[in-house]
């Protein structure tokens, strides 16, 4: 690890709709494009990352599921979507001279290897960005579950959410004119404050392992970089 990053290795969550860009479905070329360009320019700083993407662009069980869908059926659809994605960005990583593997959490042999923890440690190591696909492979669960599940086993140092907003705050900024933002908060006042910022599952997983989470705008070109110089940028939750 190079002294000025305060990191060794990041797990890094990117939602479905961070890929859509300005378009309402999808995936935006030049969107994907730029966020290949931060993670890979984090990957040559020397810091080992891993990513896991969601599907929300495409498809969520949930609301496969409202609109009159087998939820399982629709949970299926969501994961595949998220290896739609994964694929993509694998593509864009590639195309910019990086090095990818995408790793599936359900066995689709001839599109993505399947996740093997050892096997996914071994390519962060070797310089390789490793982009987790399927969530944790079963139906009821998110994908942000998937990145506190794969940011411990990982033993990542971060749990990094990237989102549209620059951190928690105490209401939908986007509704609530009078919304204020957290630098900082414990897990517990994540969840009895219920901070929609990601399901419980999730944080509780990072909580029982100390797992320090940071929510960040990723709109704003160059966060990342910035978070491993250690500014701090969003909204932190840890254990102290
Ligand atoms: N999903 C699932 N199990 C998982 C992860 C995801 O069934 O472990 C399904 C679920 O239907 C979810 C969809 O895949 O809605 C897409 O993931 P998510 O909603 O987390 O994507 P994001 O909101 O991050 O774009």
């Amino acid at each position: 690890m190079s002294d000025q990053h305060k990191y060794q290795r990041i797990l890094l969550k990117l939602s479905g709709e961070a890929l859509m860009g300005e378009a309402d479905y999808g995936i935006d070329p030049k969107m994907i494009g730029r966020l290949a360009d931060e993670i890979i320019e984090v990957q040559r700083a020397g810091i080992q990352i891993g990513v896991v993407i969601g599907g929300g662009n495409i498809f969520r069980g949930a609301g496969l599921a409202a609109a009159g869908m087998d939820r399982v059926t629709g949970d299926h659809m969501g994961m595949l979507a998220t290896v739609i994605n994964a694929l993509a960005m694998q593509d864009a990583i590639e195309k910019r001279g990086g090095f990818a593997r995408v790793m599936s959490a359900l066995p689709i042999h001839d599109v993505a290897e399947d996740f093997i923890r050892r096997r996914a440690i071994r390519h962060i190591e070797k310089g390789r960005i490793v982009l987790f696909a399927a969530g944790i492979g079963n139906p009821f669960f998110t994908t942000d579950s998937a990145a506190a599940l794969r940011a411990v086993e990982m033993n990542a140092d971060v749990l990094l959410k990237a989102t549209k907003v620059d951190g928690i705050y105490t209401a939908d900024p986007a509704k609530d004119a009078t919304a204020t933002r957290y630098d900082k908060l414990s897990y517990d006042e994540v969840i009895e404050r219920k901070l929609a910022v990601m399901d419980t599952a999730a944080i509780a997983l990072c909580r029982d392992d100390r797992m320090p989470m940071r929510i960040y705008d990723m709109t704003v070109p160059g966060n990342l970089m910035r978070i491993m110089h250690g500014e701090p940028i969003g909204t932190l939750v840890s254990a102290d």
